[in-house]
């Protein structure tokens, strides 16, 4: 990365000489083209989704105008795109609420074993319909508490859940493990999301939590993904003054773990 220096010289009345202020300024221009980079993302993003819709409009106004099975076809991709937008925005939308909350530690108490398992049974027509059974093991004798905001919590493990499912699935079996662990300065708890899906090669985990960051962008793309939602998770879990922690081994499976302070 290249660093870029301003050096400001200010001649002071005798016999100080001048002050010179030498300030880098390498991070504020990476803020600004992070910023850039952001812009261009998610207009491109919205884009794509506008563009087909566009298009299809002109072509039901057109050519399909007295094509009833043309027409029933265009409007369910029409349909798609949209809901594409819609969850663009929405998690667009969280992500900002995220960032925005971030210095702000949750003051209420929230039960880890009831989130996990409200993500699952809301999770469940999900991991069904892909034929993924989701099996949640919790510890014995485990207190699950931590302090947390409830709502993003279930994000997060929805999040982690559902991309489990999504891209790991081909395993058949989606492990979430509660188990008792450590932090620095205090007792915590852990989650580990574990899949025996396909994998992600060593060099795409440490961006895979970049907005907009895909493995395979196509694929995520078709199955719904924003690009965001890893994203989301990290911004949350550092709310909560936590870690992330991603593990893979191409062609065995990913273990997505949270480690969160206990209450
Ligand atoms: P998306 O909306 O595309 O799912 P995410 O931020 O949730 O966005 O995930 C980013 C990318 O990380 C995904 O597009 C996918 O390529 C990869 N990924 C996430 N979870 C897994 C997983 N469990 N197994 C394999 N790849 C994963």
């Amino acid at each position: 990365q290249d660093v870029i220096h301003r050096v400001t010289v200010t001649p002071l009345p005798e016999p100080a000489g001048v002050l010179c202020v030498l300030e880098d300024l390498s991070e504020v221009e990476q803020m600004g083209q992070m910023r850039r980079d952001f812009v261009a993302n998610v207009s491109h993003e919205l884009r794509s989704p506008l563009t087909a819709l566009s298009g299809f409009i002109e072509t039901l106004k057109g050519a399909a105008k007295d094509d009833p099975a043309a027409r029933e076809r265009f409007l369910t991709i029409m349909e798609r795109e949209a809901g594409r937008m819609n969850r663009l925005i929405r998690d667009l939308l969280h992500l900002s609420r995220v960032e925005a909350e971030e210095r702000v530690r949750p003051t209420t108490e929230v039960d880890l074993a009831d989130i996990l398992r409200a993500t699952k049974a809301t999770l469940r027509p999900v991991s069904d319909a892909a034929g993924v059974t989701v099996r949640l093991e919790l510890a014995e004798g485990l207190t699950t508490k931590v302090p947390g905001d409830a709502d993003q919590l279930v994000q997060v493990f929805q999040n982690l859940m559902e991309n489990a499912v999504k891209y790991g699935g081909a395993g058949g079996e989606v492990q979430v493990r509660l188990t008792a662990d450590a932090l620095p300065k205090s007792a915590a708890l852990r989650v580990d999301v574990v899949d025996r899906g396909e994998g992600i090669d060593p060099q795409h985990l440490p961006r895979l939590t970049e907005r907009f960051y895909r493995v395979d962008g196509h694929r995520s793309r078709e199955s719904g993904g924003t690009g965001l939602g890893l994203a989301i998770v990290k911004h949350i879990v550092q709310r909560h003054r936590g870690r992330l922690k991603i593990e893979s081994v191409r062609g065995a499976g990913s273990t997505f773990s949270v480690i969160l302070p206990a209450a």
